[in-house]
């Protein structure tokens, strides 16, 4: 069995031989290790490591990682997961980054509940790129609207645009839709070039890093490539 430290250095080659076959600046691409359903414990191995950006997926069980966490202040806390609007205080004020933001209300909140001692909050907008019924994420007509009104809310700084594509589809349909993902960040940074950085592409995960690093992406999201299989969620 291999460990979490020779699997972040097997993932940063993957990363390193992708951002140089893509013609990219070595330091474009940063990883992000997902910890959903990891232990405090196993961060930890990842942080010994050198590993210090996490993202999870379910607040409780991530302000239980934050609280056991909290001597390791080097930490930076990534929130990827389904945003429920009653949940937003805590998340406003335990993250560095919140990648899922798919609605005005639930941007609104972010930002009156930032509290003003802390650095403005990072937001990428989550896109719901294949159309699915069933996934979350705004859907790309109504961008436009979104990053209008929030680049004009104190406490946040809009980084740029998210999607989980579906990872089942054919490979020539998922570089596709990383594709389109990169376009319409493009798109939206000439259309709106004062809404903030968008700098931010945050795509690709265990099993298609490369192809996502290819079309763009600025953060890879890796859960399993860097902890193992997960646990069945009981
Ligand atoms: C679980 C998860 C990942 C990581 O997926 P792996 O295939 O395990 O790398 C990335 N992004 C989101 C939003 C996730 O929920």
């Amino acid at each position: 069995m291999s460990s979490i430290a020779d699997n972040l250095e097997s993932v940063t080659r993957r990363i390193q031989k992708a951002t140089l076959q893509a013609g990219r600046k070595p330091d474009s691409v940063s990883l992000l290790a997902v910890s959903k359903t990891r232990s405090a414990e196993e961060l930890r191995e990842a942080v010994a490591a050198g590993q210090l950006a996490f993202g999870e997926n379910y607040l409780q069980e991530a302000l239980d990682k934050i609280t056991e966490l909290r001597d390791l202040t080097e930490i930076e806390w990534h929130f990827i997961g389904p945003i429920q609007s009653n949940k937003t205080r805590q998340i406003a004020s335990a993250f560095s980054w919140v990648h899922s933001v798919d609605r005005l209300k639930v941007a609104r909140r972010l930002s009156e509940q930032r509290e003003t001692g802390l650095p403005s909050l990072n937001i990428c907008l989550q896109v719901n790129i294949n159309n699915e019924q069933s996934k979350s994420g705004c859907q790309p007509d109504e961008l436009p609207e979104l990053v209008s009104e929030i680049s004009q809310l104190p406490g946040l700084t809009l980084r740029g645009l998210m999607a989980i594509p579906d990872p089942e589809q054919a490979e020539s349909a998922l570089r596709e839709s990383f594709h389109k993902l990169a376009n319409t960040l493009e798109k939206l940074r000439q259309d709106y070039p004062d809404a903030g950085p968008l700098d931010t592409l945050s795509m690709g995960m265990s099993g298609d890093l490369e192809m996502a690093i290819a079309e763009g992406a600025t953060w890879v999201r890796i859960g399993t490539a860097v902890f193992g299989e997960r646990p069945p969620k009981s």
